[in-house]
């Protein structure tokens, strides 16, 4: 059988991911070692055993196995080699630009000082850049199940530590136990601060969730966002106001949010103007790649090599870089010789 050229075109493309866990990019390996340095209770002795644990039904039962591996980040340099090992899995993807989501509070509350995490993060961004190219920002994670309060506390301490690595903040959690209304004061902080603002909705929760990010939390972006299909007159704003939405096709299959790849609205979405881009979420816990995930949208949409390479510069567009930064990765975003692509 002839070998799909299309094929070959993604995986050289270069490609931008804005959403992406860093607590959901650990290396099986190191998932393994992790595990049994810190005896956990039936810590896997091999992948397969280990791919078990990612075997979920639910969403309530794919935090739990997020947690089981991820909660074995302990030290300073379980993060360093986390932190480095996604960066390098996402050169291998032709990567050129990502904003990664980490969750920092997780790391204070084990008593790491937050200057000290952020400090080993931007030090293997930096190493990075300078051995793949890639170049790399970071969105804080405010989790849901936290609580306004404890938010608003880290979204301040960030906003006092001022570091270059921090773009923005992002809220994920559950949507339909803490609704977005609970944390206008943490966006507010947020909003005062000067800091990026990204919000989870449309995954479990129709599309006012979407509404009350942008209206409530002044959203700029919104991961997910699948369900504001649901809502005409939402879609006609998400365009007119250029709205980004960071979709990710394997993770909604995978948590029910669509049942077939094929009924996505990520094309529809595409084909009216919205500002989509294609996105892992959690790659190592949904088994997924980004180039994978291009592959699965050519496939079940047969979208043109030319606009494959569209949605990839949208990355660029809806990123949290500075005006003149994006402009200057654009002109990154152009396709690279095979030959160099080998060579990574
Ligand atoms: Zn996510």
């Amino acid at each position: 059988m002839l070998k799909d050229k299309t094929l070959d075109f993604i995986a050289r493309m270069p490609k931008v991911e804005l959403h992406l866990h860093l607590e959901g990019t650990i290396q099986p390996t190191t998932a393994i070692e992790l595990m049994r340095r810190n005896c956990a209770k039936n810590a896997p002795r091999t992948v397969e055993e280990l791919l078990k644990i990612y075997d979920f039904q639910d969403l309530s039962h794919f935090v739990r196995a997020m947690k089981i591996v991820s909660n074995h980040i302990t030290r300073l340099e379980d993060l360093d080699r986390v932190c480095s090992e996604m960066l390098e899995e996402c050169a291998r993807q032709n990567t050129r630009y990502l904003e990664f989501d980490c969750a920092l509070q997780k790391y204070i509350d084990l008593g790491m000082p937050l200057s000290d995490v952020v400090a080993v993060l931007d030090r293997a961004v930096q190493a990075a850049e300078v051995r793949y190219g890639i170049l790399a920002r970071m969105v804080v994670n405010l989790q849901r199940s936290h609580g306004d309060e404890k938010t608003a506390n880290l979204v301040k301490e960030i906003a006092r530590l001022n570091h270059p690595l921090i773009v923005g903040v992002g809220l994920s959690g559950d949507e339909t136990q803490y609704p977005q209304k609970e944390f206008i004061n943490t966006f507010a902080i947020a909003r005062e601060a000067g800091l990026r603002r990204t919000v989870h909705a449309g995954e479990a929760l129709g599309s006012q969730s979407v509404w009350d990010a942008l209206e409530l939390l002044h959203a700029q972006r919104i991961d997910h966002g699948t369900r504001a299909i649901e809502d005409e007159r939402l879609v006609r704003h998400l365009v007119d106001a250029q709205i980004p939405l960071t979709q990710c096709l394997t993770s909604n299959l995978r948590l029910n949010v669509v049942s077939a790849v094929k009924r996505h609205p990520f094309a529809l979405f595409f084909h009216s103007g919205v500002l989509v881009t294609l996105n892992t979420d959690d790659p190592q816990i949904f088994q997924t790649s980004l180039t994978g995930e291009y592959e699965l949208a050519y496939r079940a949409f047969g979208f043109s090599e030319q606009e494959l390479q569209r949605i990839a510069h949208n990355g660029i567009k809806a990123s949290f870089l500075p005006e003149e930064a994006r402009g200057h990765m654009l002109q990154r975003m152009e396709p690279i010789a095979l030959a160099d692509c080998e060579k990574n």
